[in-house]
């Protein structure tokens, strides 16, 4: 009698063992994922509006497949993203993941820099567990709002074994992306994020997950940047060239104390004479040149129509203007060598 019982007793310990849900964090930063508005026909609304507990209780079926906790990072629109907040989501992402009962991680964040932040953390989170950015195109307010489906289509990508390992991954409209790779590419659309170069990595589809890709570029545990003591980052600023372009923003940039500059140039990254010029002297000045394209598809090549040699310019491969910057302003953490930061734009 008494090995019965102990027999029942091992059983039961395995079954719930087997049967334990995975733990999955949200942590919130806002966003239209967020928002609230008046009318549900219309497209004002405030992003950031809504807490995270009332997101999670506005999609209850994730508690059946997680045991769920929620976490306020911040409260903003994501055109209000800085650098803090990217240091406290990081540093408490990195805190999260190191406990062993802690299974995976969704973050929700505004659309608009949801890009810049996924690839942030592609870059400095330092474990293989999923780390799942998502968002909405409409608040929960609106007629049709996205978000729920989104929340529950992320915490199923969080919690699937085929997510460990492929970086920071963006949930949007039922596609997997890669953060190195996503963008956002219509400004209002349900369906605006794409990865131009290198295609979406995978589907959900009411919670079912598919692949059909591995991200290659290194990150996460491969990466070496590490934000564990940073309290700031350094500037890096973006400017976009036109015809007719003018040199007095690179001066702007360099009296601003600007550590690094993006030239989101035309075509192949090609640059207006003066600001080619008032480049060059920014190199001169210690400042690191990047140059990348405002074209959304495609890389930016060394040495194409542009001596980058000769002006210590450094080109951005296929990284946009946007996430150049992301990937400089790391970079400037560890070293100002035009060599090994060229390099870096070759490895992630
Ligand atoms: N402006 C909003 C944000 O990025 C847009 C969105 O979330 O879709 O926070």
């Amino acid at each position: 009698m008494k090995y019965l019982q102990r027999i029942s007793v091992l059983l039961l310990i395995c079954t719930s063992f087997l049967l334990a849900k995975p733990t999955i964090y949200i942590l919130a930063t806002g966003g239209t994922i967020a928002g609230s508005g008046d009318s549900e026909i219309k497209s004002s609304y405030s992003a950031g509006a809504v807490t995270v507990d009332k997101l999670i209780a506005a999609v209850p079926s994730i508690n059946d497949i997680a045991v769920i906790k929620g976490e306020q990072i911040s409260s903003i629109g994501s055109q209000e993203m800085n650098n803090k907040v990217w240091l406290r989501l990081a540093k408490r992402v990195n805190e999260l993941l190191a406990n062993k009962d802690v299974d995976g991680i969704v973050i929700t964040h505004g659309t608009d820099t949801m890009e810049e932040s996924a690839y942030f953390l592609h870059l400095t989170a330092k474990s293989k567990k999923p780390i799942v950015f998502v968002g909405a195109m409409r608040s929960g307010t609106s007629m049709s709002a996205d978000g729920p489906m989104n929340l529950y289509n992320a915490v199923n990508v969080a919690i699937n074994k085929e997510s460990i390992g492929k970086g920071v991954l963006v949930v949007m409209n039922e596609d997997i992306h890669s953060a190195r790779e996503v963008t956002k590419s219509i400004t209002t659309a349900v369906q605006t994020f794409v990865s131009p170069n290198a295609g979406r990595i995978g589907s959900v589809f009411y919670g079912n997950v598919e692949y059909f890709m591995q991200p290659v570029k290194a990150h996460t545990v491969n990466s070496e940047f590490d934000i564990s003591k940073l309290e700031d980052l350094p500037r890096v600023d973006i400017l976009f060239a036109h015809p007719e372009d003018s040199s007095i923003f690179v001066e702007a940039a360099v009296n601003a104390s600007a550590k690094g500059i993006i030239h989101a140039g035309m075509g192949n990254g090609n640059l207006f004479p003066s600001t080619q010029k008032a480049l060059s002297k920014a190199v001169e000045d210690g400042v690191v040149v990047v140059r990348s394209s405002r074209v959304p598809n495609g890389a930016t090549t060394l040495e194409g129509e542009v001596n980058d040699k000769e002006f210590g310019f450094i080109a951005a491969n296929s990284l946009n203007a946007q996430k150049a910057r992301v990937l400089l302003m790391l970079g400037l953490t560890k070293t100002n060598d035009l060599k090994e930061l060229q390099k870096l734009f070759l490895k992630y």
